[in-house]
């Protein structure tokens, strides 16, 4: 049998497999259609009482044939209604449509051939069961409609073979053809209407499984005690949790140990100030790494329950990329000093740090001599390695903590922090001396002059660089390769 089905659904564009899911969610919609079952189970009736007039007018006093239809075809339907009122049709909905179908069809044809020994009517009112199962079944109006025709063509002709009048034939094909509308119509309502339910379902199947899948750790809590209502995967594995009972019914600090009480209080007090907060945290995962997550929570209502729907996506590459190229942004490319508007930035803290703690802090200002030359004897590719090691002798003969930056084409600056004048001046020379002594191989050697100055009480960083400029051109004026402190 099921093979048959499964060849005549696959025939008509249905699968035996949604058939069988179908049938599932078909229990549903009997009992969410039951107002519509009735519906199609009076216009039987109505149908059927239509058969008991003709059938009086067209044979005269056929009395039992108007007896047939009052006893038998209308209590088919009318079995169906009582069973939909009593809402059993979603539990028995086969073995109540098939007695009904047993009744409405067989029962007449039974009491028929009993009373007036005719054979006929009885093989032919035989055909309405046989449709209204099918039916009923679930294959479908059209296939429903193929089997009735197919059946009756035979049927008829069988009638025509032996004999039965004109009016026997019409009134038997009346009483299926009716049968068939019916079975038809009501298979055909159960075949949209459950597509409906079964497509609905599966939409929310896939949402089910796009949310459960999520790359994104999706989680739902309740409002104002933070318990987890719902978590997916993804939110199960970054808190180290395998279930979701292990994490329902938790409150969000209990559950995310690694995240900062500063970043959930930063949240909560975005919900309570504007209903909702959008912005890039960072996270430490079970092993230390930082990761940093895009988070976005919000108020929302589910199944009428207000609840706050968090959902984060990992933009650590992204964070990283964007941290890098600030880094570059900071830092000269040819040399990976800081760049001018980083030694700005840092002078300006400095310059704040003295106001405040009397740090004294010290700037020196370097310039290669005659560095055109060397670009010209030697072309810009020469010049530019003699930029990078004079840029690693400079960094290796500070202190960590100072700050050594590119200051323009051939000059440089340090930031030497926590370094009085004498000092600075010293270790200005020190450069200058080491910087005199690099084996450049092809070039000569290379000196460089220095400008350098202590930040003093009331100095606007105008007026500290000023000076060390001032410095500077003093130690080029007066012979090059030279340290000038003002
Ligand atoms: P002095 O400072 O001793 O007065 O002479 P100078 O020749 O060094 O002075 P000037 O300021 O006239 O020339 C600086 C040169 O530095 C000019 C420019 O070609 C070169 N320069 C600046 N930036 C770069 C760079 O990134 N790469 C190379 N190869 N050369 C650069
Ligand atoms: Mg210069
Ligand atoms: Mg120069």
């Amino acid at each position: 049998m099921k093979t048959f089905l499964s060849f005549l659904n696959t025939f008509f564009g249905l699968s035996f497999k949604d058939i069988e899911v179908e049938k599932r969610y078909q229990k549903n919609f009997i009992a969410e259609h039951k107002e519509q079952n009735i519906l199609v189970a009076k216009i039987a009736i109505i149908l059927y009482f239509l058969y008991a007039p003709l059938t009086y007018i067209l044979i005269k006093n056929e009395a039992l044939l108007l007896l047939e239809v009052v006893l038998f075809s209308i209590s088919g339907p009318l079995f169906l209604i009582f069973f939909a009122k009593k809402n059993l049709l979603e539990k028995y909905q086969y073995q109540i449509l098939f007695f009904a179908a047993l009744i409405t069809g067989l029962g007449p044809a039974l009491f028929y051939t009993f009373t007036t020994n005719d054979r006929a009517t009885f093989q032919v009112d035989l055909i309405i069961p046989i449709i209204a199962i099918f039916t009923m079944y679930g294959v479908g109006f059209s296939l429903a409609l193929l089997i009735y025709l197919s059946i009756t063509s035979i049927f008829l002709l069988l009638a025509i073979f032996m004999g039965l009048s004109f009016i026997d034939i019409f009134m038997a094909l009346y009483a299926s053809i009716f049968t068939a509308i019916v079975s038809a119509l009501s298979g055909y309502m159960i075949e949209k209407s459950t597509r409906r339910l079964f497509l609905a379902k599966m939409k929310s199947d896939e949402f089910k499984f796009i949310i459960e899948n999520s790359h994104d750790s999706i989680a739902i809590f309740a409002p104002k005690t933070l318990k987890y209502l719902y978590a997916n995967k993804k939110t199960l594995t970054r808190t180290n949790n395998s279930t979701l009972e292990a994490i329902i019914g938790k409150n969000i600090f209990e559950v995310n140990k690694n995240m900062s009480r500063y970043t959930i209080d930063l949240i909560i007090k975005n919900l309570d100030e504007k209903g909702f907060f959008s912005s890039v945290v960072p996270l430490e995962d079970s092993q230390g790494k930082t990761h940093y997550v895009h988070n976005v929570t919000q108020y929302g209502f589910f199944n009428s329950q207000e609840v706050i729907v968090s959902v984060s996506s990992d933009v650590t590459e992204l964070k990283e990329a964007e941290l890098q190229m600030r880094e570059m942004a900071l830092k000269d490319s040819l040399t990976q000093l800081f760049n001018r508007y980083k030694l700005n930035e840092y002078s300006m803290l400095e310059i704040e740090r003295y106001q405040r703690e009397r740090q004294s802090v010290s700037l020196v200002i370097c310039d290669i001599d005659f560095f055109k030359k060397v670009n010209d004897t030697y072309g810009h590719l020469v010049g530019d390695s003699v930029l990078q090691k004079i840029a690693t002798t400079l960094k290796e003969s500070v202190r960590s903590t100072d700050i050594v930056a590119r200051w323009g084409g051939e000059e440089f600056a340090l930031l030497l922090i926590n370094t009085e004048k004498k000092e600075a001046f010293a270790v200005a020379q020190k450069v200058n001396r080491k910087i005199s002594e690099i084996d450049f191989e092809d070039i000569d050697q290379i000196t460089i002059s220095c400008g350098v100055s202590q930040l003093r009480d009331g100095d606007t960083q105008i007026r500290w660089f000023k000076r060390v400029d001032d410095a500077l051109y003093e130690a080029k004026k007066n012979g090059r390769n030279r340290v000038i402190y003002k």
